[in-house]
């Protein structure tokens, strides 16, 4: 690979500084006052997985239990809780002393079939999670970052009960692929028996929140690990019959649908005090959640979802079935910049730059992918199989300008006409800030570049719109 620059270099310390905390000992922190709480829900019957026995099953809140429920939808609480740890035999991981003692136990029966297991991390602090997890947000977005780590407060991590395992040889190391390695095989048709279950199961994303992790244990304690395993039930949620996943993405929060009345600004919060996400132009169809406060609408627009003050919305109505077309009439202004290459070799797609990242997955040889964005330090981020990542430049060729998305309806722009945004940016009606807000374009979009530039501002198009923005927030 070529040299590095300095901007990988410092993305380098910044990912081995997360990565190293995750296997640094944890300091043990008192343990917080628990809530003794616990809630019963009847199991409905879900569609999640029907052969699991549906009863009303006690779902744990104390995070001081060995079967405490965490996942997206229900956090820790306390949210910093710190349970005490101990660290596991002849490693710095540490864990619970239930969870360690039933590892140490689970390790020696592997090594007494000759496999070895490696600890790689255990319980990480509330804090030690939020740097992971800004870390990933920094390079990702929030969306893509909480697939593949949890947001402070929901870690499993955080409960001192989990732990992530992997080879001596580190091989396929907190890759899909180490299922099929020795140690891999080994705990998934063992881990039971010592009263830990494979937390996040191949498929099962759209239940748990997470992506498949054949190598992250929770222990649950013997008894009910073995009632998980024999139930079928191939997540802990739909063991409980209960999602996994944060609601606000689903379809079925929208209440109806409403109409823009002026350019109007769609805000973090209820009230003008609150940051504007973005502007939504006038006369555009907008999703309501069904959220009110004080006059103000909470509502999806163009993906992203934020406050509206009800002033400007016109024809508010509660449908059963809202539309759709709100996400639909939104240009795409990525797409018509995106390039695709095709694969010169089976290569891995990486959650970042350099082969220190974490294999999203393996993309075989011959395929298209979509190149989202500029190459950095010899790598490009791409799109495949719905999934986004970083890739080596070396393993991609037949680099083409033809959009990957045959949607695409500018084919005209060029790459080289294009800048991002590195604010949130308002885009008006002239080269100047006295002039009219057309809409404000979020930070980290892509924008076509029209023509040349004014006085230090950009004719630029985005969104379907054309306007001028200021030069100094375009990179
Ligand atoms: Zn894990």
């Amino acid at each position: 690979m070529t040299k590095p620059s300095a901007f990988k270099l410092s993305l380098t310390a910044t990912l081995s500084a997360a990565l190293f905390a995750t296997l640094l000992p944890a300091t043990p922190a008192a343990a917080a006052a628990p809530a003794p709480v616990s809630i019963q829900v009847q199991a409905p019957a879900l569609s999640v997985d029907a052969s699991v026995q549906i009863a009303a099953k006690k779902i744990q809140r104390n995070p001081a239990k060995d079967d405490v429920f965490v996942n997206k939808k229900y956090p820790l609480s306390p949210k910093k809780y710190a349970p005490k740890t101990v660290a596991i035999q002849g490693s710095n991981v540490r864990l619970r002393s239930s969870a360690a003692k039933a590892y140490n136990k689970m390790a020696k029966a592997a090594a007494k079939d000759g496999v070895k297991i490696r600890a790689v991390s255990g319980y990480r602090s509330y804090n030690r999670q939020a740097e992971l997890f800004n870390y990933y947000t920094r390079i990702y977005g929030k969306s893509y970052a909480s697939r593949i780590s949890a947001v402070p407060g929901t870690s499993e991590h955080q409960t001192g009960l989990a732990i992530d395992v992997g080879n001596a040889n580190g091989a396929c190391g907190l890759q899909a692929c180490f299922a099929n390695t020795p140690v891999g095989k080994w705990v998934g048709k063992n881990a039971h028996k010592y009263g830990f279950i494979m937390r996040y199961q191949k498929g099962q994303e759209s239940v748990t929140g997470y992506s498949y992790e054949p190598w992250h244990f929770r222990y649950l304690g013997t008894s009910l690990a073995k009632s998980v395993k024999n139930s079928g039930a191939k997540s802990l949620e739909a063991y409980y019959g209960v999602s996994g996943k944060k609601s606000d993405s689903a379809p079925k929060n929208s209440k109806g649908t409403a109409q823009t009345t002026a350019n109007l600004n769609m805000r973090t919060g209820a009230g003008t005090g609150n940051r504007v996400l973005l502007t939504i132009p006038r006369g555009k169809s907008v999703q309501l959640t069904g959220s009110k406060k004080s006059g103000w609408y909470q509502v999806r627009y163009s993906s992203r979802t934020g406050w509206v003050s009800g002033k400007y919305l016109s024809s508010i109505s509660m449908p059963s079935k809202p539309k759709k077309e709100s996400k639909k009439s939104t240009p795409k202004q990525n797409t018509s910049n995106a390039k695709s290459a095709k694969t010169s070799a089976n290569l891995n797609m990486r959650t970042g730059v350099g082969t220190s990242h974490r294999v999203v997955l393996t993309i075989p040889q011959g395929k298209k992918v979509a190149i989202r964005g500029a190459k950095k330090s010899g790598w490009y981020p791409v799109k495949y199989a719905g999934k986004n990542g970083w890739v080596s430049g070396t393993y991609l060729r037949s680099f083409s300008s033809s959009t990957y998305s045959p949607k695409s309806s500018d084919p005209k722009s060029s790459s080289s006409a294009s800048k991002k945004t590195i604010a949130n940016l308002n885009m008006r009606s002239g080269a100047g800030t006295s002039k009219r807000v057309i809409l404000t374009i979020p930070k980290g979009k892509k924008v076509s570049i029209r023509g040349a530039k004014k006085s230090g501002w950009y004719p630029v198009k985005y969104a379907g719109k054309n306007g001028w923005v200021s030069g100094k927030y375009l990179r």
